[in-house]
């Protein structure tokens, strides 16, 4: 299994309001609520970077990311703009580099030679989904060729490759949900980040919600179907890196309906280690039992409110948990 280092470094996130986007997919409110965001200036960009620097910590590991996913598509004069902003803390070895997320239909070899030029180091593709029936029904203007063309191009330049996918689509099933995962493996993407879909108003996915033709996923599905993922990409090796929308991230004001949780990621992993130790311990006869973990997964293995505990206790195997430095993430060791 993979370990997961813990990132200690800064980074500087900007989000960057898509004005021009060409597209309107079915779960997006970017067109409704661009205009009320205020937009990105190089100021902002300078700003940011300078606080971060400035408050003592090492940001010499870290990037400066534009959020928002769908850079190489705005405006190339603000594009440059924002990039012409970030390019000297990256010159003077403040930063590690740039990360921008985008479509993966606006990847060239033009926009790719300009961004090595920037000192962008990682490119992030909003993909969500390798399935192309799901791709067409959500309105998202590109199919799944698109993602695997981008991303070998974007490997070819040396450019850190990440894929975003989401979970719970209109018209997706789980099983579309694990082919994605497994198609994003072939693709070999050094990171990877997920998000569950959630109702917005605003969005044409909303309407389809209100009139009863589209079921969220629930917290329960969410979480269960994000746990396989999760040890898919483990065990393939590739670092997830995010795991549901982020919380204070704007989505509260336009939250419908769908399994926003802003601890999402931590009851995912938490369902990660009941699964692990659930499968482990069926070959061990019932009894007590030590599970043993990395030491700063404890509280994981534990679950919110000792549910892993309380469920394993069911099957009957009464638990403790221990810590231990040489166990890495993900692994358990069982003791009587
Ligand atoms: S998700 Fe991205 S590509 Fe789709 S409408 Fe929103 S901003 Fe545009």
């Amino acid at each position: 299994m993979a370990s997961r280092k813990q990132d200690k470094h800064i980074n500087v996130a900007l989000f960057v309001p898509h004005e021009g986007c060409p597209n309107d997919c079915m779960f997006c409110n970017q067109k409704a609520i661009s205009g009320k965001t205020e937009r990105l200036t190089a100021a902002d960009v300078a700003l940011a970077a300078e606080t971060a620097i400035g408050s003592g910590k090492d940001t010499t590991g870290g990037e400066i990311a534009f959020f928002g996913g769908s850079f190489t598509a705005i405006d190339k004069d603000y594009r440059k703009e924002l990039l012409d902003a970030a390019k000297p803390y990256i010159e003077n070895g403040s930063f590690k580099g740039i990360r921008i997320s985008t479509r993966p239909d606006f990847i060239d070899d033009e926009i790719l030679m300009l961004l090595k030029e920037y000192g962008v180091t990682a490119i992030e593709l909003g993909a969500q989904s390798m399935v192309d029936k799901v791709l067409k029904a959500n309105c998202r203007g590109h199919l799944s060729e698109d993602t695997r063309r981008a991303s070998e191009l974007i490997k070819s330049y040396g450019f850190e490759l990440g894929l975003q996918m989401m979970t719970g689509m209109y018209a997706d099933t789980d099983e579309g949900t694990l082919y994605t995962a497994d198609e994003f493996i072939k693709l070999r993407p050094a990171t990877v980040r997920i998000y569950p879909t959630i109702v917005l108003k605003n969005t044409m996915l909303a309407e389809l919600y209100y009139k009863k033709l589209y079921e969220p996923q629930t917290l329960g599905e969410a979480i269960e179907i994000c746990a396989q993922l999760l040890l898919k990409f483990n065990a393939a090796n590739i670092k997830v890196i995010r795991l549901g929308l982020h919380s204070g991230g704007g989505v509260e004001p336009d939250y419908i309906a769908g399994p926003y949780y802003p601890a999402f990621g931590e009851l995912c992993e938490s369902r990660v280690y009941f699964k692990k130790a659930a499968d482990m311990l069926k070959d061990f006869p019932k009894g007590k039992y030590q599970l043993i973990v990395n030491k700063s997964e404890i509280s994981k293995m534990i679950g919110q409110r000792r549910e892993n505990l309380i469920k394993l206790a069911e099957m009957g195997y009464e638990c403790r948990v221990l810590g231990s430095e040489d166990i890495i993430p993900y692994e358990i060791k069982i003791s009587r």
